[in-house]
């Protein structure tokens, strides 16, 4: 799972150089007309590298990683476990797509 740090980095503006001082070019090698323009880039690809859709990337975060499902609950990874918090009542199964709160990879909590 990338960090934010990682994710700001890959998307940091670069120079475009003279000739093209009045664009934004992203690291990734997108264009952008204005500053807020890239700002949205950066967040609509900060939410899809930080959602998943699979058993298998469920699978793959860690112990204490923390993800919220399309119906606003919050699951949390206890051991090999996956444990709606605060419900009595969830679903067998983590319904996808979720999006990643937090793992341990992203520091302190
Ligand atoms: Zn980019």
């Amino acid at each position: 799972m990338i960090t934010l740090e990682k994710h700001l980095a890959a998307h940091a503006s670069v120079n475009p150089g003279e000739e093209d001082a009045h664009l934004i070019l992203c690291h990734c090698g997108t264009w952008f007309d204005d500053e807020g323009d890239h700002r949205a880039h950066v967040a609509a690809t900060w939410r899809e590298a930080r959602t998943v859709r699979t058993v298998e990337e469920l699978d793959a975060l860690p112990r204490n990683s923390m993800v919220l499902d399309p119906t606003w609950r919050v699951w949390q990874r206890i051991r090999e476990q996956w444990v709606a918090l605060g419900r009595l009542h969830a679903p067998p199964m983590v319904p996808f797509p979720v999006v990643v709160l937090w793992t341990p990879e992203d520091g302190a909590a």
